[in-house]
């Protein structure tokens, strides 16, 4: 009995990796395209640290005129969860970085070099095992749980390195025929790869994004096949990543020590190894401390969260990339009005101790973006959240689309756009006070400002009512009367001059602007109160300013 038939006793009929070879050939893309990929286990709900390896690998690829796909890694079937694949697919969807090819449902997917899901990919993984074991590369191990709890035992107290390598490894040595046997009796085995290496030697690493590493070599003789027939993960990458062509691995840097193991089996297989990028988690300041964004901890964390608080997708990608490459910031400066896409992404700019997140930045952030879009977007984009999270939004937006779209216009498409949306969870805070049912709810919620004498306020109103209010006026007339009845209290006409001699005014032309803007808005702060008053129109403004007199 020789080593290949003893991979045929255990994978009788299983097909020779010739047959996988020819079927997923090397793929033809042009000098210097990158294929990249996004590997998630659905094993829980998707977090933004894995959204952002994904657009890291995104980039990567879009700029090469390469490929991105998304690859499944269900082999650990007992940690799925219920919806697993269909979230990691709709959080892509969302953010609008649907892969060239992968999953793209629960159950569907697109591209050649499937199938993307590894549960459906066993007799390929199990034609890789067979080609180690005929080649005495790989051997079956029929340690049981309580003998690997023993050695585990020994090697504690002998101080040793704990796991299955050299003298530990026990079944390395079984002899083909005593395998055969125990497999003929029915016993139950796991499929090890036998390693070649050695740990008193050193192998030298160049991540793209951690530099020169130096690790030893690995030594221990991994599970490759389960005994539910499944790969080990380890095992799985070095042959989807084979077959599908990956050129560049961007992974989490919790796979940075695996290294040394992974160059090792694309080795033996006889593979070419593909360039590693490994990405440091996402920090978060927590009390002055620096730790790692946490899915128990951080509600942040989760992808989910950022869409329920409606902040717009390109917003969260301009942030991440933000903190992915620091040079991003000054490029946005000098290039305000270009596509993400057209940034320079280097996976070695990406920081080796971690980025860190900051909510309050990636807000200024959204509100930019959101600045930047036409009023119709912004519709359009608001109604398609509030349908999910706020009907009562909904209904105000629908009911008079085209009132609300010029509502929404208010100071937009103009040099400084209007800034004050971060989020479509804010949008009805922001525009409320323009509807007339809405605003009869809101309206005594003000406090007063500078200018809080009630007979004077009241005073100020009515002059400017009877004597200024014309609603065809135009913005520099309009000012000009503001200034005007300013002047009439003795206010200060201008600003500056109420900031020369403070000690001559009671108050200046921005606080009477207050007054008309509290009296017709129930708010202190607002977009341009000219553009309010004009999308009101002359009725509701005469109306408002009335009632609170
Ligand atoms: N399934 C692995 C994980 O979620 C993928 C790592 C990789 O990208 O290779 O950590």
């Amino acid at each position: 009995m020789n080593y290949k038939d003893l991979a045929e006793l255990i994978f009788p009929g299983v097909k020779d990796i010739e047959y996988y070879e020819k079927k997923y050939p090397r793929r033809n893309l042009p000098e210097g395209a990158v294929v990249t990929r996004f590997a998630p286990s659905p094993t829980g709900v998707m977090h933004i640290g894995g959204l952002y390896q994904a657009l890291a690998a995104i980039e990567v690829a879009k700029k090469t005129g390469g490929i991105f796909f998304l690859r499944i890694e269900d082999t650990d079937q007992k940690r799925e969860i219920e919806n697993g694949v269909s979230d990691i697919v709709k959080s892509l969807q969302d953010f609008d970085m649907k892969p060239d090819e992968g999953q793209i449902s629960e159950t569907e997917e697109i591209g050649n070099y499937g199938p993307y899901k590894q549960s459906k990919r066993k007799e390929i993984y199990q034609a890789y095992a067979k080609y180690l074991l005929k080649q005495g590369k790989a051997y079956p191990c029929f340690a049981t749980a309580e003998e690997l709890d023993i050695m585990r035992q020994k090697q504690e107290a002998a101080k040793v390195r704990t796991g299955y390598y050299g003298v530990w490894a026990t079944y390395r040595n079984l002899s083909i025929e005593e395998a055969a046997e125990r497999i003929n009796k029915g016993d139950s085995y796991i499929i090890r790869f036998k390693s070649p290496g050695r740990e008193d030697r050193k192998i030298k690493h160049k991540d793209l994004i951690k530099g020169n590493v130096d690790f030893p070599e690995n030594d221990q003789d991994i599970v490759i096949i389960k005994a539910d027939g499944l790969p080990t993960y380890h095992f799985a990458h070095a042959v989807d990543d084979h077959l599908m062509g990956t050129t560049h691995v961007i992974r989490s840097d919790e796979w940075l020590s695996s290294v040394p193991l992974h160059l090792q089996l694309f080795l033996e297989l006889g593979f070419k190894p593909p360039k590693y990028a490994h990405i440091s988690p996402i920090m978060k300041n927590d009390n002055g401390n620096k730790r790692k964004l946490s899915k128990r901890k951080d509600p942040e964390a989760a992808v989910s969260y950022y869409i329920e608080l409606g902040i717009p997708s390109l917003a969260v990608k301009e942030y991440l990339l933000n903190i992915a490459n620091s040079n991003f910031e000054n490029w946005r400066k000098q290039n305000k009005d270009a596509d993400i896409s057209e940034f320079d992404f280097q996976l070695n700019k990406m920081s080796v101790s971690g980025a860190l997140f900051d909510m309050v930045k990636l807000l200024d952030i959204s509100k930019i973006v959101i600045s930047k879009m036409t009023a119709e977007e912004v519709y359009n984009k608001a109604v398609k959240w509030a349908e999910v999270y706020d009907k009562k939004l909904l209904e105000l937006l629908q009911t008079n689309k085209q009132y609300t779209l010029k509502v929404l216009s208010i100071e937009r498409g103009n040099q400084k756009p209007r800034k004050d949306i971060a989020k479509w969870s804010d949008l009805k805070y922001n525009i409320e006070y323009m509807y007339d049912d809405e605003f009869e709810k809101i309206k005594t919620n003000y406090e007063l400002q500078k200018i809080n004498d009630k007979n004077k306020i009241k005073q100020i109103l009515e002059i400017y009512l009877q004597k200024y209010f014309n609603i065809n006026d135009d913005k520099q007339t309009w000012f000009n009367k503001i200034k005007e009845l300013s002047g009439e209290f003795g206010y200060a006409k201008e600003v500056k001059e109420f900031k020369e001699n403070p000690e001559k005014y009671e108050a200046h032309v921005g606080d009477v602007s207050t007054v008309i803007r509290i009296a017709l808005t129930g708010r202190t702060n607002t977009p341009d109160m000219y553009e309010i008053m004009q999308v009101l129109g002359k009725d509701i403004v005469i109306k408002r300013l009335k009632e609170f007199i």
